[in-house]
């Protein structure tokens, strides 16, 4: 069983849709079977978290969606466009989907300042000072402006999180993927990263979150997914899905973590 949020007819694309919409999207690595046949839709400035055990597919569907992996079957689009069409510039999708991962990936070499400008100078061409306003812009965001000169290893683990996340904004995504963002983060380290993501919802960015912060998901998200087993086994607001699971599958999970 896999499940859809909204009402949207399956294949049919209206004006005013889903930002995103996923219909039947399956993914195999070998034999195994990843992803069954997932729906999604996500709307614009919705904050969705994907939760379930580790394994059940929240990675492979986030990079799915911004073509890091490709489709083994059926349709993605985002703001209408078909990013699942084999001749789509995936490129060009992915600067429209920012990504963020467990691990902070900031080149250590470079400074936060050079992190966060390489991407609009390098893929998208765009002058040095402009550049460098944009990333001061973001930088301020994460409350990190004062770091720009500084190196990734001279920042906390949550401070390299903030501008990993300031590297991903500063190409103005439409969609925001974060990809258990605090997971590799020190326990006090946590907080800061989740306010920031809170933050950023509430300017209205729209994300797909997976993440075990169920704190999190009961305060910021407008939509949770439980996966299991490749499959998004339940969805529905964080009062439903948390509050009162309706699957026996989904109660097993949120017990576990208590
Ligand atoms: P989650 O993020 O929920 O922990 P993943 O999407 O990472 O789940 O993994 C789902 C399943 O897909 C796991 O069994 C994992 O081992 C497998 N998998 C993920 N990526 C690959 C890959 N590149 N090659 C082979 N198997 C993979
Ligand atoms: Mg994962």
């Amino acid at each position: 069983m896999s499940a859809t949020t909204g009402t949207g007819l399956a294949g049919v694309e209206l004006p005013g849709a889903a930002l995103l919409s996923a219909r039947g999207v399956r993914k195999s690595f070998g034999d195994q079977v990843v992803l069954h046949g997932v729906d999604l839709e996500v709307q614009r400035g919705q904050c969705v978290v994907l939760i379930g055990a580790s394994g059940s597919g929240k990675s492979t569907l986030l990079r799915c969606l911004n073509l890091l992996e490709q489709v083994d079957d059926g349709v993605i689009t985002l703001d209408g466009l078909d990013i699942t069409d084999p001749t789509v510039d995936a490129d060009a999708v992915r600067s429209r989907t920012g990504i963020v991962f467990q691990a902070y990936n900031l080149f250590p070499h470079l400074s936060v300042l050079d992190n966060v400008t390489l991407a609009p100078r390098r893929v998208h061409r765009v002058a040095r000072a402009e550049a460098e306003a944009r990333a001061m812009d973001m930088l301020r965001r994460v409350g990190l402006a004062d770091k720009a000169r500084a190196r990734p290893d001279d920042l906390s683990g949550g401070q390299q999180q903030r501008v990993a996340i300031a590297r991903a904004m500063v190409s103005s995504p439409q969609l925001l993927l974060l990809d258990e963002v605090t997971s590799a983060l020190d326990p006090e380290l946590v907080g800061e990263v989740l306010d920031l993501l809170r933050d950023l919802r509430d300017d209205g960015v729209t994300m797909v979150v997976s993440t075990h912060e169920m704190g999190f998901a009961r305060d910021v998200a407008d939509v949770v997914c439980f996966l299991e087993g490749g499959r998004i086994l339940e969805h529905g607001t964080p009062q439903q899905v948390l509050g009162e699971p309706r699957e026996a599958r989904t109660r097993q999970f949120l017990s576990r973590l208590v």
